[in-house]
């Protein structure tokens, strides 16, 4: 295990006492146990949970989000649950952002985890979700990744505004917009495709865009003399597992 890895896994047992490693395949980490926490600010106060989770760190982390479980079987099939039993935390490119921005596992856990169990303490009180619910499965990708390039949530728009990202894509001068708008790209999409490469990098871009393609079932697009070895191996290890975001694998019809 690297230091690094091993360091952000101590960081999260001081945060959570309740959680504890567990002997797994050496592939990944696995963290085990009461994931325990008392919200007392905000709208929803004094919410206090506790619920018995497992928390995998697949070998790719951070490039791929940890899977998480809810172990009591508190949280119902419909509610935001994978068909493989693991929580449906959030979008794929939401995961893939955030953890490109900030690989912690702490951050993860809190931002993610915490949220999706507040929100669910919330759910069983009121009957609704505190904040905006996304679809499950293909259509929830599409929603996620239309917010964050701010274009409308279909294939047709969402796949060539994601190829902007790829080596050798971006529109020339003068070219149209992949939004589909009609405007030209560097009044159009331009402007908002710029400030993502500046905030995660060309490089994290491409990658997270290619994820994204492949979750949408468009793969390729990927020039192979552009790609740096390691990315080679991560993309090839991805392959071989046959599913690339631990949260939501691609063409799965979700239930509800
Ligand atoms: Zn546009």
């Amino acid at each position: 295990m690297k230091d690094d890895l091993r360091d952000q896994l101590n960081e999260v047992m001081d945060r959570y006492p309740g959680l504890r490693l567990k002997p797994g395949r050496s592939s990944c980490a696995q963290l085990e146990g009461e994931f325990a926490f008392e919200v007392t600010d905000g709208e929803f106060k004094s919410l206090q949970g506790n619920f018995l989770v497992k928390v995998s760190v697949p070998r790719t982390y951070p490039r791929s989000a940890p899977t998480v479980w809810e172990l009591r079987g508190e949280i119902p099939s419909g509610v935001h649950v994978n068909p493989d039993g693991s929580l449906c935390l959030a979008s794929p490119i939401d995961l893939d952002l955030a953890l490109s921005k900030r690989p912690s596992l702490v951050d993860f856990l809190d931002r993610f985890l915490l949220a999706f169990l507040v929100g669910f303490l919330v759910y069983r009180k009121t009957g609704r979700f505190p904040w905006g619910e996304r679809k499950h499965g293909v259509a929830g990708a599409l929603q996620g990744i239309a917010e964050w390039l701010d274009c409308k949530p279909s294939k047709g728009i969402v796949v060539p505004c994601l190829r902007v990202f790829l080596p050798g894509h971006k529109p020339g001068n003068g070219e149209n917009c992949p939004c589909g708008s009609g405007e030209r790209y560097t009044i159009c999409h331009e402007p908002r495709i710029s400030e993502l490469v500046r905030e995660y990098g060309s490089q994290g871009m491409c990658e997270i865009a290619w994820r994204q393609l492949e979750i949408l079932g468009f793969p390729g697009g990927f020039p192979k003399s552009r790609l740096r070895r390691e990315q080679e191996e991560i993309i090839l290890e991805l392959l071989g597992r046959g599913r690339l975001m631990p949260t939501m694998a691609p063409n799965v019809h979700f239930g509800s």
